[in-house]
C-alpha cells in the first residue's frame, strides 16, 4: 500500500485539520491558510465541528472564491420584477433580520428557486438579498461542482455549509443548480454524481427546520429538469421573467445616466424599448454598450485619431446608435422557451 509522505503529529491526519489549530499541525500551512482558518475558529480557539476533517485548502477555497465579502448590489439597481422583489422581502428578507418574529407557524422555508431565462436578473437577486439582510453572500455555479471539482464536490459542499454556518446570516447561491439537482438519470450519472447530489440535499436538511440563519437560492433557466425532492426542498419557486418594456427602458436611462452618456429624447426610449421586445436584461446591457460605441466609431471613420480624440468633442449617443447595435446584439431567448417557463410556473411556481 502507498503511504503518501505526510507529517504526522499527534494524531492529526496530516493535510486534515485538527480541531485546534494553534498548536503543532498548523505549522505546515501556508500563513494565507492559516488566517483564513484562524478567523473562522471560536474564542476558544477551536474549529467549529463541521469544519473539522476538512482539507485547509477546501476551507480557504470556500471563504476566499466563494464567499463574496462585497456582493454590492442593492434592491435599486434592478429593474422590475417587482412581484419578485416583494415576494423575496417578505419570505427572506424580513426572517432574515428578525429571527426572533419569524419563529414557530411564521418559520420561513429555508430553500429558494428562482427560475426563468438567463440573464434576467437572478443572480442580482440573490446578491441583494444578502445585502439588504445583512448577510454573507455565497456564489458557487453547481456546474463547476462536477466539472471542476471532479470527485472532490462532495468534500466542496461540506466546507461550503460548513464556512456558511460560521457565517451567519448567510445566503448560499447555487447557479445553474438543475446540474447537480436534476431528475435526468443519463447514462452519464456517474456513481460521483450521484453522491454529490445526495450530500448536497443531506446538507439541506441539515439547516432546515433548524436555528441556522443560512437561506440557500438555487437559480436556473432549466426547473423542468429538477426532480421531486429538490421542488421539495425548495418550497419557494419565483418565475424571474424577462424584462418588461418599462424595465428595458430603466435599464439603457439607468447605464447611459451612469456614464453621463444619456441624452435621449423620451420618444427614442419609446422606439428602442418598441424594438426591443424579448431582449433579457443582460442583453439590454449588451445592446446599450454597444450603441455607446456608436459616437466613438463615428470619430474614428471621420479620420480623428483615439489619442487625439477629446472627449467633450464626441456626440451624444443617439436612436439609431441603438438601432445599428440591434443587428449585433439579438435576444438570446426564444419564444419557445418562455411558454416552457410559463407553464412550469403554473404548475409549480409560487404565485403569492
Ligand atoms: P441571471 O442570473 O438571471 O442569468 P444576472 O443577474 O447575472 O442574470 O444578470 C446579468 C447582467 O444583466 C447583470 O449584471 C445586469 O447587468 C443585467 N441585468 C439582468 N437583469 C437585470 C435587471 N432586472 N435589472 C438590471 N440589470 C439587469
Amino acid at each position: 500500500n502507498f503511504v503518501p509522505p505526510i507529517r504526522s503529529s499527534g494524531g492529526n491526519t496530516g493535510n486534515m485539520i485538527s480541531p485546534r489549530i494553534s498548536g503543532q499541525c498548523d505549522d505546515a500551512l501556508q500563513d494565507s491558510t492559516r488566517k483564513c482558518i484562524e478567523m473562522l475558529c471560536g474564542p476558544d480557539g477551536e474549529l467549529p465541528e463541521k469544519l473539522r476533517n476538512l482539507e485547509p485548502r477546501l476551507i480557504e477555497h470556500v471563504s476566499n472564491e466563494i464567499m463574496d465579502k462585497d456582493p454590492n448590489v442593492r434592491w435599486d439597481d434592478i429593474a422590475g420584477l417587482e412581484h419578485a422583489k416583494k415576494c423575496v422581502t417578505e419570505m427572506v428578507i424580513w426572517p432574515l433580520l428578525r429571527p426572533d418574529i419569524f419563529h414557530g407557524c411564521r418559520s420561513p422555508g429555508r430553500g429558494l428557486l428562482l427560475f426563468g431565462p438567463p440573464g434576467t436578473g437572478k443572480t442580482m437577486i440573490g446578491k441583494a438579498i444578502a445585502g439588504e439582510a445583512k448577510a454573507t453572500f455565497f456564489y458557487i455555479s453547481a456546474s463547476s461542482l462536477t466539472s471542476k471539482w471532479i470527485g472532490e464536490g462532495e468534500k466542496l459542499v461540506r466546507a461550503l455549509f460548513g464556512v456558511a454556518s460560521c457565517r451567519q446570516p448567510a445566503v448560499i447561491f447555487v447557479d445553474e443548480i438543475d446540474s447537480l439537482l436534476s431528475q435526468r438519470k443519463s447514462e452519464g450519472e456517474h456513481e460521483s454524481s450521484r453522491r454529490l447530489k445526495t450530500q448536497f440535499l443531506i446538507e439541506m436538511e441539515g439547516f432546515d427546520g433548524g436555528n441556522d440563519q443560512i437561506l440557500l437560492i438555487g437559480a436556473t433557466n432549466r426547473p423542468q429538469e429538477l426532480d421531486e425532492a429538490a421542488r421539495r426542498r425548495l418550497t419557494k419557486r419565483l418565475y424571474i421573467p424577462l424584462p418588461s418594456s418599462e424595465a428595458r427602458a430603466w435599464i439603457v436611462r439607468n447605464l447611459l445616466e451612469k456614464d453621463g452618456l444619456f441624452k435621449l429624447s423620451e420618444e427614442d426610449i419609446i422606439a428602442i424599448c418598441k424594438l426591443t421586445e424579448g431582449y433579457s436584461g443582460s442583453d439590454m446591457k449588451n445592446l446599450v454598450k454597444d450603441a455607446s460605441m456608436g459616437p466613438l466609431r463615428e470619430a474614428l471613420r471621420q479620420g480623428i485619431e483615439i489619442t487625439k480624440l477629446r472627449k467633450e468633442d464626441m456626440r451624444a449617443v443617439t436612436r439609431q446608435d441603438f438601432e445599428y447595435a440591434m443587428q449585433e446584439v439579438r435576444p438570446s431567448v426564444s419564444l419557445n422557451e418562455l411558454s416552457t417557463y410559463e407553464e412550469w410556473n403554473r404548475q409549480f411556481g409560487s404565485l403569492l
